[in-house]
């Protein structure tokens, strides 16, 4: 088949979270199994993009309602990400440093979409399926159905995978004119709650609608920042899928962020050896159980219990444990932590930012790993944790749900908790202290345990195949 993706972010060449991993790895495991899968994105200035070299294959010219725009789409020569990649450059638009948070971002997204529509519409041959990401690639649906410039397109099958409904990227009823011209009965399709929302739009118009998780996909029903409605409408053409992991990228065995490589059979030496390397770096003690917390310092990770509760279980535990937080956010929440390194100095320490290699040494050597998550669509975070032989520690919602089993269980290896309270996540840090101290055996089995667990794409890529291989 041959496959196309397209999103905003893409592991490594631009990501902010789970949703750049997703699709830095789902197509290239599709790849490998033998399909013809091209991931197209926006060209933002990334190191990527300067450290590598391109082909220039489409120039062309578009309107963003009465705004003319070129753009230029290029390719990646060697192919070397597993994958065809491809980046449409809009001069003025897209090649910025960053991904998101500027304030013409639906003028960046949307012109990124018709770009790629315009681009697809001149194939010569029609892809097997189009691969849409989040809200900001949630128009394409509708525009290839309804656009009057897109009609060649039209049959071509369309999904969408949600791996944040929070987000849904709303405009204005002003902003329907920034769309190539369309049939004007057709407007419903892309509403909802009186304004153009590129989700709900992407959630009517697709073929099919999936989500990164099982749970998740239940949870939207009730939970989905306003289209809980809509989903449950469309439930029967949503399915749940969960999320692998690249065993490539994140392996113990060979990842070169570490400073010493291990498996599951010299696990308790090479966690050590990492452990130490951090507890240098940040002052902590590494005699006392690690616990980490990385990713967006946001509502949704409930990151702004995170002060509170650390504070609470290093009195609560009398200081027996050590926490470090990586990440960046809400400035209430960064200024508190940033606060609580001179207090709890020796105890509580941050890296306010973004460090890739920073997460992959935390993963090899922390001992447990916070996720008191209000939301999760699916969670990467556990996932890699797990098979570094860190034990999550997480709250049951969405994906954390299907990939984590309370110790408490049969054949269980994490620790989970049901609200997101201080309270919750003190009683589980003291349950994870516990088991550092005193239930040592069942800690280290719980590490062996976990490693040997499969989240690779392997079987979730298959999936993918047989829901497009559904539509044909
Ligand atoms: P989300 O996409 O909601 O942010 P996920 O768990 O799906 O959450 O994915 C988060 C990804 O982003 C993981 O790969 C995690 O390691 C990474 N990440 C998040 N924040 C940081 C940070 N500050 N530094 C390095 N990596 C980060």
């Amino acid at each position: 088949m041959e496959i196309i993706h397209v999103s905003a972010e893409c592991y490594p060449v631009a990501k902010v979270g789970g949703l750049g991993d997703v699709v830095g790895a789902l197509p290239k495991y599709q790849a490998k199994e033998g399909h013809i899968v091209k991931v197209v994105m926006p060209m933002y200035r990334t190191k990527f993009l300067y450290e590598n070299e391109w082909d220039l294959v489409h120039q062309s010219s578009q309107y963003l309602g009465t705004h003319w725009f070129s753009y230029n789409v290029i390719k990646e020569k060697t192919n070397k990400l597993g994958f065809d990649l491809y980046l449409v450059d809009i001069n003025g638009l897209l090649d910025r440093e960053r991904v998101y948070g500027y304030d013409d971002d639906i003028e960046r997204f949307t012109s990124f979409q018709i770009a790629v529509c315009d681009w697809l519409s001149k194939w010569a041959h029609k892809p097997d399926v189009v691969h849409v990401h989040d809200y900001h690639t949630g128009l394409i649906p509708f525009m290839v159905q309804h656009c009057y410039a897109f009609r060649h397109l039209t049959n071509i099958p369309t999904v969408v995978t949600i791996h944040n409904a929070q987000y849904q990227g709303w405009m204005g009823w002003d902003k329907r004119y920034y769309l190539p011209g369309w049939d004007s009965w057709k407007g419903g399709l892309l509403e909802w709650d009186k304004t153009i929302n590129p989700l709900a739009s992407a959630v009517k118009c697709a073929w099919k609608v999936t989500t990164v998780s099982y749970s998740y996909l239940n949870e939207l029903k009730y939970m989905s920042n306003g289209l809980e409605n809509l989903f449950e409408y469309e439930k029967g053409k949503c399915v749940g899928i969960l999320n692998g992991i690249d065993t490539d990228v994140w392996n113990p065995a060979t990842d070169h962020f570490l400073v010493k490589n291990y498996d599951a059979e010299k696990e308790e030496k090479g966690k050590q050896k990492n452990k130490k390397e951090i507890c240098g770096q940040f002052g902590l003690d590494v005699e006392k159980p690690l616990f980490v917390f990385i990713g967006r310092l946001v509502g949704e990770k409930a990151a702004d219990l995170l002060p509170d509760s650390i504070s609470s279980s290093i009195y609560q535990h009398h200081g027996n444990c050590n926490f470090l937080v990586l990440g960046s956010g809400e400035p209430t929440v960064e200024n508190h932590l940033e606060v609580m390194k001179q207090q709890f100095s020796g105890y509580v320490n941050t890296y306010i930012g973004y460090s890739e290699s920073l997460s992959h040494l935390l993963y090899a050597g922390a001992d447990f790993l916070l996720m008191p998550s209000r939301v999760e669509p699916c969670g990467l975070n556990q996932m890699y944790a797990l098979r570094y032989g860190t034990v999550p520690i997480v709250r049951s919602v969405g994906g954390l749900i299907d990939t984590v089993k309370d110790f408490g269980e049969y054949q269980g290896f994490g620790i989970r908790f049901d609200n997101a309270t201080i309270w919750d996540i003190t009683y589980s840090v003291g349950r994870a202290i516990d088991l550092y101290y005193h239930k040592k055996n069942l800690f280290s089995w719980m590490q062996q345990y976990m490693m040997g667990i499969d989240h690779s794409w392997d079987s979730s890529a298959r999936e993918y195949i047989q829901l497009y291989q559904s539509l044909k």
